[in-house]
């Protein structure tokens, strides 16, 4: 499989609200991973709102949820303080390491696991890379992307239009949307 195909996601939403779980919970699915920077909170944000606490203890009930970030511990602790939520920092994406991590702590398989992230190099490629499935969100605010995150949205342009030219099919029903900012 070539890289373009591993950052395709299985699907794309604007935000990580808009996501039909009740759906998901059918599937089979079991665990959800997500992402924390741009996906849950903006960078220049430093913790959960309670929105968020009370969306995500909402869907404690059906999931396993865990938070799997790049970002170190400090970030990562001091963000999710107010909640029991499990999570890996350093995470490593793409890499395997830090996913295989997060799978053994909520005891699931690639299988019946998801990831949630705003970035196809990082969140896509690596869940993939498993054989995970993993939707796409749109950043809460691009603007507040880090350096490395901004070499990252340049390599995610050109797997983009490699993506719209060798499978533009699903292209226009999965990144087309998140390339132009709906
Ligand atoms: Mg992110």
């Amino acid at each position: 499989m070539a890289l373009y195909q591993k950052c395709i996601p299985s699907d794309y939403v604007a935000s990580i609200f808009e996501i039909d779980y009740q759906n998901l919970k059918k599937q089979g699915i079991k665990s959800l991973f997500f992402d924390l920077d741009n996906t849950v909170i903006p960078y220049d944000e430093t913790e959960l709102s309670s929105q968020h606490i009370a969306f995500f203890n909402t869907l404690k009930k059906d999931f396993n949820v865990l938070i799997i970030s790049n970002s170190g511990y400090p970030r990562v602790s001091n963000a999710l303080k107010n909640t029991d939520l499990p999570y890996i920092y350093h995470g490593m994406k793409p890499t395997k390491i830090g996913l295989k991590k997060a799978l053994k702590l909520v005891k699931s398989s690639p299988q019946e696991t998801i990831l949630i992230g705003d970035q196809l190099m990082t969140d896509i490629f690596g869940a993939s890379r498993l054989k995970m499935r993993a939707i796409l969100v749109k950043a809460v605010k691009q603007k507040s992307d880090r350096w490395m995150t901004k070499i990252n949205r340049k390599i995610e342009k050109m797997v983009l239009k490699k993506i719209k030219k060798k499978e533009p099919k699903l292209y226009e029903e999965r990144l087309k949307a998140y390339v132009e900012g709906k």
